[in-house]
């Protein structure tokens, strides 16, 4: 069914502007100041959106749904994380893959992408974690990119002896990738100096949630920053670094990037609202707040937002990756080291931005766009069918209610995680209507079902483009 929203405001990465916007089909065909409803077919749905903004549906760039950790699953998986994600007003979400080593890469492609193609309601894509890097790995990785759409890896310097890469490794990887113009999104953390850290801790009976920061301090990420920006300007491949926490590492990035190497920086929503203290409370509750790098020092907190503010960082995702607290966080009761990395997001994301940076003053609509859909697009060949709101762009459209206020609570998301660790917390703003390629799938931040049809997500190839 055709789609006409009217009387919104626009909200793009470079400007905003009231308009209304028509869509037939999976693609936006018209915007104008006014569109007169009597030119339109009568079948068109019409939204009232005075009042409120219009945002391009929002894009999180790092997600993770199928997880397999310690023979279980991460707690969402395609159905509901993408539920969650729909009713938080992101259309697109990009996971990782995330293998074993023992897995050939083509393989866990296809694991993957069968399960989305399966059950997700929004569009996907992926970025491909190199964790072995032999001469079948590179092959196959040649193959992916050539026949399957990917145009972003993903490598890990930590997490020592499981899924990092030798620097020998890491370096023909960048090669490789630098020949393909594909980007190369990374996680950075020393793993030697964390496993150095973490057994100095445990040894001496520091076992609990508060010692998870001290065991990956911000030195440690800085210098994988560091580390990876050196193997970025040798091979002159592109990359992108996950998760910044701190400002010691985005330092490392600044430096990086003024003498000529192709850095970005992303964040992640928990590290522009909480700080380390959320990780140290009692009764094991500082186990929801375990991810890695970890919560950090309140004062990094506003050095991330002014860095979004002046778009050195480019991009803003959550790094979802749910674990239940009852029986999954659970199993590092006796030591920090076991507990499951990862605090759920996907649906808060956009109301947390909101909330904690237009809200509060640290930055603008366009900002926000900018962060949380378009730099995303862009960096990862989305654009400009994703990412923006232009003729001829896919009708991913946020109606967003700016007015709306409520409390974060585990009842209203759509996740099947058993906590939020938002729970309580103030909510400003909430996604009215959302639409994926011209259809409804949320409503007043819930998804609509759909009973009639399988599951609407589609899976989006790329052209690699760095
Ligand atoms: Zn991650």
């Amino acid at each position: 069914m055709p789609i006409l929203i009217r009387g919104g405001t626009i909200v793009t990465a470079d400007e905003q502007r009231v308009a209304d916007v028509y869509a037939e089909g999976e693609t936006i065909t018209r915007i104008e100041p006014t569109i007169d409803p009597k030119s339109l077919p009568r079948a068109t749905e019409i939204i009232d959106a005075t009042g409120k903004l219009i945002f391009p549906g929002f894009i999180d760039p790092h997600v993770h749904i199928h997880l397999p950790f310690m023979g279980t699953l991460a707690a969402d998986n395609h159905d509901s994380a993408t539920r969650a994600a729909l009713a938080g007003g992101t259309t697109t979400v990009i996971e990782m893959i995330c293998p074993s080593p023992q897995d050939e890469p083509a393989a866990a492609f296809n694991t993957w992408h069968t399960l989305a193609a399966a059950s997700s309601h929004c569009d996907f894509t992926f970025h491909q974690a190199v964790v072995r890097f032999d001469a079948l790995a590179r092959a196959q990785l040649r193959e992916l990119v050539a026949t399957r759409g990917v145009a972003s890896f993903k490598v890990f310097l930590a997490y020592k002896g499981a899924l990092d890469l030798s620097d020998e490794n890491l370096l023909a990887l960048l090669e490789l990738a630098k020949e393909l113009g594909v980007i190369v999104t990374a996680h950075c953390e020393n793993a030697d100096a964390v496993a150095f850290m973490q057994k100095r801790l445990i040894d001496a009976g520091h076992t609990g949630t508060e010692f998870h920061e001290p065991s990956r301090p911000e030195c440690v990420e800085a210098d994988g920053v560091h580390h990876l920006a050196t193997l970025a300007e040798l091979t002159g491949a592109h990359v992108y670094v996950v998760h910044t926490s701190c400002e010691s590492a985005l330092q490392q990035a600044r430096e990086a990037r003024a003498r000529g190497v192709n850095l970005w920086v992303e964040a992640v929503v928990p590290h522009l609202v909480f700080d380390k203290s959320a990780a140290e409370r009692s009764d094991f509750e500082g186990a929801k707040y375990l991810m890695s790098p970890p919560l950090r020092a309140a004062h990094n907190i506003e050095s991330l937002w002014s860095a979004i503010a002046r778009r050195e960082i480019s991009t803003i995702g959550t790094d979802h990756a749910p674990f239940h607290f009852a029986t999954q966080k659970s199993l590092g009761r006796h030591a920090f080291t076991a507990v499951p990395n990862g605090i759920g997001s996907i649906q808060e994301r956009v109301d947390l931005l909101y909330t904690h940076g237009v809200i509060a003053g640290r930055i603008d609509l366009c900002t926000l766009v900018d962060a949380a859909s378009t730099q995303a697009a862009k960096l990862f060949g989305l654009f400009p069918r994703k990412g923006t709101i232009a003729v001829g762009s896919d009708a991913d459209l946020v109606v967003y209610d700016p007015n709306f206020r409520a409390r974060f609570t585990r009842e209203g998301s759509e996740s099947a995680l058993d906590y939020s660790a938002y729970e309580g917390m103030e909510r400003c703003g909430r996604a009215s209507v959302v639409t994926l390629r011209g259809r409804i799938v949320a409503r007043d931040g819930s998804f609509v079902h759909d009973a009639s049809r399988a599951a609407g997500g589609r899976y989006l190839a790329r052209r690699p483009t760095h």
